[in-house]
């Protein structure tokens, strides 16, 4: 399907949120990991951690993750 793993950033216009794909939850209006993809919006980090997202500014997905920092 494709060949991102781990943790991704989806540059979006509702706000910068980071998706863990091992936990990706499908239901409608969820993650959209694959809208996200074929949007070209993803965006990968190295290495790829929560942390070094956080520290790019990123925030942490509702569904997949949780304990958003917003
Ligand atoms: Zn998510």
């Amino acid at each position: 399907m494709n060949e991102i793993r781990g943790i991704i950033g989806a540059a979006i216009q509702h706000g910068d949120l980071t998706h863990d794909l091992d936990n990706e939850q499908t239901g409608a209006n969820r993650c959209q990991i694959d809208e996200i993809i074929s949007a070209k919006h993803a965006v990968t980090f190295t290495p790829d951690t929560l942390v070094q997202a956080h520290s790019q500014g990123y925030d942490n997905c509702a569904y997949c993750i949780g304990d958003s920092q917003r």
